[in-house]
């Protein structure tokens, strides 16, 4: 199995099998054991190199890891997960993607994610979120909706992604990007996935991420 290599749980390696991934691809190669270690990475990634797999296996190895340790700690298991990885996508068709790629491979474990995007009512997501998730995958406008509203807290964040940062960019998300950033804890992981790159995601890249490891695949 070439991920077994890879460091990943046996409840990620299952699922994989499971999908019939046998090798992971060059990105997931590169980027999946610098996630584990800690290191924030900016990674140039075009839709379908297996991006979404790159940094949603090793935030569920970590977030399961967690999970299964506070379990033997015997903590309340009524406690309500709070939010520790927040992916955000310019589109709602790609937090879609990413969402389902979340649930997919988080098959076997316990860790929760959830989906929130504009154009629908925001009270039914206000819901999902007070039930508790571990992972939230959101488009910028609508994550700041609920921020202003007070139906999610972001305290406890531990992963910051952007999933095609040009497009975000593109889209005019910078204001939003730099309210939600605000709110954040300042310790954390942040992974940076975008299929160009140009000034203005230099300038992202540098004022979010620490001493990232760049990806070019
Ligand atoms: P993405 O670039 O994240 O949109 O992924 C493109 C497609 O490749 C998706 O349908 C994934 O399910 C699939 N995929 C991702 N990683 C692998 C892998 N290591 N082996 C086979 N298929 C994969």
């Amino acid at each position: 199995h070439g991920f077994s290599s890879l460091s990943l749980r046996p409840e990620l390696l299952q699922v994989l099998t499971e999908l019939g991934y046998t090798q992971p691809t060059p990105i997931q190669t590169q980027a999946i054991p610098a996630i584990l270690a800690g290191q924030d990475i900016m990674a140039g990634a075009q839709t379908g190199s297996g991006k979404t797999a790159a940094f949603a296996l090793p935030i569920l190895n970590k977030l399961t890891a967690q999970i299964c340790l506070q379990k033997t700690e015997a903590q309340d298991s009524a406690d309500k997960p709070a939010i520790r990885a927040l992916v955000l996508t310019p589109t709602r068709e790609l937090a879609l993607q990413v969402h389902g790629s979340f649930v997919k491979y988080a098959k076997l474990t316990q860790v929760k994610s959830a989906l929130v995007y504009g154009g629908v009512s925001i009270d039914a997501q206000a819901q999902i979120l007070a039930a508790g998730v571990d992972i939230l995958v959101a488009t910028p406008g609508r994550l700041l909706d609920h921020l202003r509203r007070g139906s999610l807290n972001l305290n406890q964040l531990e992963f910051l992604v952007f999933d095609e940062a040009d497009r975000m960019l593109d889209m005019g998300f910078k204001d939003e990007i730099d309210a939600i950033v605000k709110q954040l804890p300042k310790t954390r992981q942040t992974l940076l996935f975008s299929a160009t790159f140009d000034e203005s995601i230099y300038g992202l890249s540098q004022s979010l991420l620490r001493d990232p490891k760049q990806i070019e695949v």
